[in-house]
C-alpha cells in the first residue's frame, strides 16, 4: 500500500444541496463497503519524551485506500462519517486495531507504551461506548491507563450531559482523556473545569512554528504552564524542525510527536523502530 500518496478525492463543494446529500450517501455506502473489504488500516506515529527522545507511546491514525480514489485523507472521510452519523463504525475499527497492536507490542516490553486513539464526540456520547471499550481492554488484558482517548474541544459541548457522564465513566475505568488540537476550537475554557481531562495536545499550528513566530511561542508557554497548573500531561504536535524541538523542550513540555522524530508508520515498521531503539540504548548502557 502506498501511504504517502496525496490524492485528494472530494465530494465536490460546488454541488447543490440535493446532489451533495446523494454524494454523501454514496460516500457512506463506500465507507461500509470499505470496512468489509479491508480498505481501512491504521498507521502509528510514535510519541516521544522530549527529555531523552525515547518512544513512550504512539497515536493511531486511520487510512483509507479506496479502489478508485486512492488514499483518502481522514480529515475528509471522518467529517462525512460524522455528518452521516456513522463514525462509530470507524471508531470501533480504530480501537480494535490499536488495542491489538498495543497488546502485541507491550508483550515484549518491560516498560509498556501507551496508545492514543482519536474519538469523535458522537462516540463518547453513545450509550454502550464505555462497555465496548471495557470489553476490548479485557480481551487483550490491557491496562486501561495505557489507552488515551483523543477528543477535540469542539466535541466537548459543555451542555452535553451524556458526553460528560461518559467521560467520567471512562476516567473511572482508568483511560486517559486528551484534548486534541488544543487552542484551535473554542475560546471558552469552561470545559476544563467541568471535565476529567488527563492531557492537552498543543496543535501543530502553534507548536510547529515556535522558533519563527513569537506569538506561537507565547501561546505554547501559556499552554505548557496551564498543563502544569492543571496537573495534566502536555504533548506538542507537528514538530518538524530542530529549533522548534529545542524551544518546546526548554518550555517544559513533556511529550512530542512530529516528522522531526517519526512519521506515522505501519505496525511492523513501528516494531522495527522499537527494536532499534532498544539496541541503541543497550549500546549506551
Ligand atoms: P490529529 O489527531 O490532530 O492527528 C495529527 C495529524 O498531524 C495527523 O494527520 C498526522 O499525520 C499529522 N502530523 C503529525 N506530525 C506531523 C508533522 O510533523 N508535520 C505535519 N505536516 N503533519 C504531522 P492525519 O493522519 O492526516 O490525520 C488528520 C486528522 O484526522 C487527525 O488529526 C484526526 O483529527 C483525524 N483522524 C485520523 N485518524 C482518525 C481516527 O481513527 N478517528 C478519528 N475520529 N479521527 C481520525
Ligand atoms: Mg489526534
Ligand atoms: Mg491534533
Ligand atoms: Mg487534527
Amino acid at each position: 500500500v502506498d501511504i504517502s500518496s496525496d490524492d485528494v478525492p472530494l465530494v465536490p463543494s460546488t454541488l447543490s444541496n440535493a446532489e451533495e446529500l446523494i454524494e454523501r450517501f454514496k460516500f457512506e455506502v463506500d465507507i461500509e463497503k470499505g470496512l468489509q473489504n479491508d480498505q481501512f488500516y491504521m498507521i502509528y506515529q510514535p510519541i516521544v519524551q522530549l527529555a531523552d527522545g525515547r518512544i513512550r507511546g504512539f497515536e493511531a491514525l486511520m487510512r483509507w485506500q479506496h479502489p478508485e480514489w486512492g488514499n483518502v485523507p481522514p480529515d475528509r472521510f471522518i467529517d462525512v462519517a460524522e455528518a452521516m452519523g456513522s463514525v462509530g463504525l470507524l471508531t470501533e475499527f480504530a480501537l480494535v486495531e490499536a488495542c491489538q497492536s498495543l497488546a502485541r507490542i507491550n508483550r515484549s516490553r518491560d516498560r509498556p507504551l501507551f496508545a492514543s486513539v482519536n474519538i469523535s464526540g458522537q462516540d463518547v456520547g453513545r450509550a454502550g461506548f464505555v462497555d465496548f471499550l471495557e470489553h476490548l481492554l479485557d480481551l487483550h488484558d490491557l491496562d486501561p491507563k495505557m489507552i488515551k482517548l483523543e477528543v477535540t474541544e469542539t466535541a466537548l459541548l459543555p451542555e452535553d450531559d451524556q458526553v460528560a457522564a461518559n467521560l467520567v465513566l471512562l476516567r473511572q475505568l482508568g483511560c486517559g482523556i486528551s484534548i486534541d488540537d488544543f487552542g484551535t476550537g473554542y475560546s471558552n475554557l469552561g470545559y476544563l473545569k467541568a471535565l476529567p481531562l488527563t492531557a492537552l495536545k498543543i496543535d501543530r499550528a502553534f507548536a510547529g512554528d515556535v522558533s519563527k513566530n513569537p506569538v506561537s511561542r507565547s501561546i505554547v508557554r501559556l499552554l505548557v504552564g496551564l498543563g502544569r497548573e492543571l496537573g495534566v500531561d502536555v504533548i506538542a504536535e507537528g514538530l518538524e524542525a530542530q529549533e522548534d524541538v529545542e524551544i518546546l523542550c526548554e518550555s517544559g513540555c513533556r511529550y512530542a510527536q512530529g516528522f522531526h522524530f517519526y512519521k506515522p508508520m505501519l505496525l511492523p515498521q513501528l516494531e522495527a523502530c522499537l527494536s532499534a531503539e532498544r539496541a541503541n540504548h543497550q549500546d549506551v548502557a
